[in-house]
């Protein structure tokens, strides 16, 4: 969220007849399959997209002219890339993370951290000589990037890294894809944090939750169960340049949107990307002044940051059940529409399901949660990625506004990190607990059956009951 203390440029809503025009995107895919010998769990899978999309960003290299055209952006990493280079997707990022890495902290008011690793030893490093990552701190860029190696190479049957895209910096966006391999089209679960950059506790939740489900893999049979029948993607930074510039220095601290050129005629960087979906864009809580914090784009996915979403989600939308986007703060859980003439046709069950969610999020640490649409709740707005997913078919769409109530806003302590990620976990859990045993009730049906009938018969033997 995140637009209090909002935009020296106000609201200016733009009018519906700039909506669809110059909608230049043009992407077309295939699919390759391609298998390297010697490792079975290597790279099984390569998607590869071209855009083309005029002269828009996304260079191949700094400095190099924009190219989006004829370029594979979507590559698929397995445990043995991980541990064959030592890298990660963005070789010069995660070189950096070899270096001592600045942490500054401005405004991050009663800020600490218990000063160890979440899981390791007190020296925070492992065994395999790597850096322990410490879950309830915030991280740079470089550090997340290390991280999403350290779950491949930690979990290498489960996870694997896909770069799926570029920013208007070049650098690379990826995701993990969490799940048991198959071999058959599973359904799909979608989180995406950090679409807004200075919201760091959204990234801070992705990390964590990544890591509870895995643990969670480990001896709860009904993850094991989620994890057979739905892979996870999760991408911590969607906005990656935005998030990289807010770790700058104290004075970008609170950049929200990502950092593209602005248009002719206009001074001022950066687009709100969660206002650049193609979802009744430009027409409510939006601004077309590109100096403000809400400036919608000059068309509908004009970003390639949304480009890249939308493709990827968009050429697997039959496999997704829900869509989880994680901002802060606010302590809400939105559901569509952001436009306040929308109902969505499944609102009632949002509405049921969101509520469960925020009850399961108030028995961790007793925080409130308010559910509703963001008309209802909190301001409208339209062109967010939660919009644009429920209008593409996506049943089950929430955002996240995770703590806290404006005490901290954006720049939420670390001591908070732990809780806030807690409580979100378990309402992020319900929903996607919710998504997977309505749509696969006819087999957990037939489970229970089973097991009822070998209680029963249990029952039986040590009772001598007659059942016929
Ligand atoms: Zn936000």
């Amino acid at each position: 969220m995140g637009i209090s203390g909002a935009a020296p440029h106000g609201t200016v809503a733009r009018g519906p007849q700039a909506a669809g025009s110059a909608h230049s995107l043009n992407c077309v895919s295939r699919q390759e399959r391609s298998e390297e010998a010697g490792d079975t769990r290597n790279l099984s899978v390569c998607v590869v997209f071209t855009c083309s999309r005029g002269n828009q960003v996304a260079a191949d290299s700094p400095g190099s002219p924009p190219a989006l055209s004829g370029r594979p952006v979507s590559r698929v990493f397995a445990a043995s890339d991980a541990a064959k280079a030592g890298h990660g997707a963005d070789g010069a990022l995660v070189a950096e993370v070899t270096k001592p890495l600045r942490r500054f902290r401005t405004g991050l008011g009663a800020s600490s951290s218990n000063g160890k690793s979440a899981t390791g030893d007190e020296s925070g490093q492992r065994e395999d000589g790597q850096v322990e990552h410490d879950y309830f701190r915030y991280h740079p860029m470089p550090e997340i990037t290390s991280w999403m190696w350290l779950m491949v190479k930690d979990y290498p049957d489960l996870v694997t890294l896909v770069d799926y895209g570029k920013t208007h910096e070049n650098r690379t966006i990826s995701l993990l894809k969490i799940g048991v391999d198959t071999g058959v089209k599973k359904k799909a679960v979608w989180m995406d944090c950090a679409i807004h950059a200075r919201e760091w506790i959204a990234p801070a939740f992705c990390q964590y939750f990544v890591r509870q489900i895995l643990q969670t893999y480990k001896t709860d049979p009904k993850m094991q169960l989620m994890m057979k029948n739905m892979d996870f993607y999760v991408t911590p930074v969607l906005n990656v340049d935005g998030y990289v510039y807010s770790w700058k220095n104290s004075t970008t601290r609170l950049w929200r949107k990502n950092r593209s050129a602005p248009p002719p005629g206009c001074d001022c960087d950066g687009t709100d990307l969660n206002r650049n979906f193609d979802a009744h864009w430009g027409t409510v809580g939006v601004s077309s002044d590109c100096c403000s914090i809400i400036y919608g784009g000059n068309a509908p996915m004009s970003e390639p940051e949304t480009q890249f979403l939308t493709y990827f989600v968009g050429s697997r939308k039959e496999d997704f059940l829900c869509f989880l986007t994680i901002h802060s703060y606010g302590q809400l859980l939105l559901v569509p529409y952001g436009h306040p003439n929308l109902t969505a046709s499944n609102y009632a069950e949002l509405m049921e399901v969101g509520q469960a969610a925020a009850e399961a999020i108030r028995k961790v640490n007793g925080m409130t949660y308010a559910v509703g649409t963001p008309a209802d709740i909190l301001y409208n707005f339209t062109g967010s990625s939660q919009d644009w997913a429920h209008l593409l078919g996506i049943p089950l769409t929430f955002t996240f506004e995770l703590r806290d109530n404006g005490t901290f806003e954006f720049e939420l302590p670390e001591d908070q990190i732990q809780p806030a990620c807690e409580e979100a976990y378990s309402g992020a859990l319900h929903i996607i607990t919710y998504a997977h045993d309505k749509s696969f009730h006819a087999a957990a049906a037939a489970t229970a059956a089973a097991a009822t009938l070998w209680i029963v018969l249990l029952a039986a033997g040590t009772t001598g009951v007659t059942l016929m």
